[in-house]
């Protein structure tokens, strides 16, 4: 049940001390880069000043600007000869950051991530079909390794081509897949298409939904479709990518592995600690890399730790599913909005189809959103009023939820644009 039982189950007193060790190691090989050798002397710190879990607070959080800013090398704890590969994030704004890695860094990696897999119920016997992107991306080449070191027979099917996709799940028996959430709600489409049914068709058992945000409801809508439980998995590349945390057979929150990750959720304005329970920032530092460590970094991620146990029986502490970012937040009208609020609601009325777009206009000196919602195909062959009043259901729907009336265009299934990766959910169209 547990892939190694002594760190899973580790006391947290043991755990905590095992923290401890591992971040004096981590304060000291960072002090040997660029970034935080100049950091430290700033803010006058020895990495022997680290004698405590909470003595971390005293080193300010590192931002992704501060890793651009230092890019390529200004992180590297090690000399270059000692790396074997990069990966990079997929943000579409300025430069990516690019993270490196040394042997080490991709063994730890990829038993964790085994861990979370095997945790989740994946096993040798298994057939994995990895439907994420390989390259930079950290979603493919990650959950690859992690697949094979379990032992299952793993596909590298990449994203995209969705019909070969699913002739791959038919042909070679595919009991597991790793699946961006969006994407998992298209190619629902292209099944119905095909005339495959993955209930009666398909042998698939496990789905592990990465890389986006998305809804309890969306998971719903995955694991009736597809007959699979779905897991949810949450990485950055930062922080290495995908096995930062992930859901146990108990589906109420993710174990986020710290004998690898020191946790903080902090208020992302003070920059203080919020009490267990409490949303704020989840801020990460790596504990066991070697060629990049990175110190308190500010994920933007939205989330809280579950206060309590978990009956599964380990001890690392769960955080919920990210509800947005600090930085994705929309402000209408002077309302904070965040796109998942909007897709928990549409995913929660029958006829809305799988996809959805927010588009932000400026009208004279009021700011409009547009979402435009994909509904199913039957709603545009029944009667316009049918279609006129599922409009006004889904606006008002908006309304209660988000406090502005949002103008909703239904578009036929299909129709709005989709990318490989990541769903793009808004495009801001409001000049500054
Ligand atoms: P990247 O570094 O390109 O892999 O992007 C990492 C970001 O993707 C995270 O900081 C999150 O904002 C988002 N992300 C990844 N996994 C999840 C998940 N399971 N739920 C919500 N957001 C996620
Ligand atoms: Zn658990």
């Amino acid at each position: 049940m547990y892939w190694e039982s002594s760190v899973e189950t580790m006391e947290r007193e043991a755990l905590e001390a095992l923290q401890l060790e591992r971040l004096q190691k981590t304060v000291s090989d960072a002090s040997l880069s660029v970034f935080y050798k100049k950091l430290f002397s700033n803010i006058d710190l020895e990495p022997a000043d680290i004698k405590s879990l909470d003595d971390i607070r005293r080193i300010p959080p590192t931002t992704k600007d501060d890793l651009r800013e230092a890019w390529p090398y200004g992180f590297l704890a090690v000399p270059k000869e000692k790396l074997v590969r990069m990966h990079s994030s997929s943000g579409t704004t300025g430069r990516a950051t690019v993270i490196f890695h040394t042997a080490g860094d991709l063994d730890a990696w990829t038993d964790v991530l085994a861990r979370s897999m095997y945790m989740a119920g994946m096993r040798n016997t298994d057939v994995f079909q990895n439907m994420m992107t390989y390259g930079l991306f950290t979603g493919g080449l990650g959950f690859h390794y992690a697949a094979e070191k379990i032992g299952a027979l793993t596909i590298p099917a990449g994203a995209g081509n969705s019909k070969r996709q699913i002739q791959l799940m038919k042909d070679f028996n595919t009991t597991v897949i790793h699946i961006i959430p969006s994407y998992a709600l298209h190619l629902t489409e292209v099944f119905e298409e095909m005339g495959v049914g993955p209930r009666k068709d398909l042998n698939l058992r496990l789905a592990f939904l990465g890389a986006e945000p998305h809804s309890e409801k969306t998971r719903q809508k995955i694991e009736e479709y597809y007959g699979v439980k779905a897991f949810n998995s949450y990485g950055l590349s930062e922080m290495n990518g995908p096995g930062v945390a992930f859901e146990c057979p108990l589906q109420n929150g993710l174990h986020i592995w710290e004998d690898n990750f020191l946790v903080e959720v902090i208020d992302p304005r003070t920059l203080e600690p919020v009490e267990d329970g409490q949303e704020g920032e989840l801020v990460l530092t790596t504990l066991k890399r070697e060629g990049m460590p990175i110190i308190r970094y500010r994920t933007k991620d939205l989330t809280r730790i579950i206060p309590g146990h978990c009956d599964c029986g380990r001890t690392h502490r769960r955080i919920d599913r990210i509800t947005g970012r600090t930085d994705d937040m929309l402000i209408l009208k002077g309302v904070n909005i965040f796109p998942i609020q909007i897709e928990k609601k549409l995913m929660e009325i029958p006829e809305v189809g799988n996809n959805f777009l927010i588009i932000l206009e400026r009208e004279g000196y009021n700011d409009l959103m547009i979402v435009r919602v994909e509904v199913q195909k039957e709603i545009f062959s029944g009667d316009l009023k049918q279609l006129e009043n599922l409009r006004r259901k889904i606006t008002e729907d908006l309304r209660s939820d988000i406090l502005i009336t949002p103008r909703v265009e239904l578009v036929e299934p299909n129709t709005l644009p989709k990318t490989e990766g990541k769903a793009v959910r808004v495009i801001d169209n409001r000049k500054e």
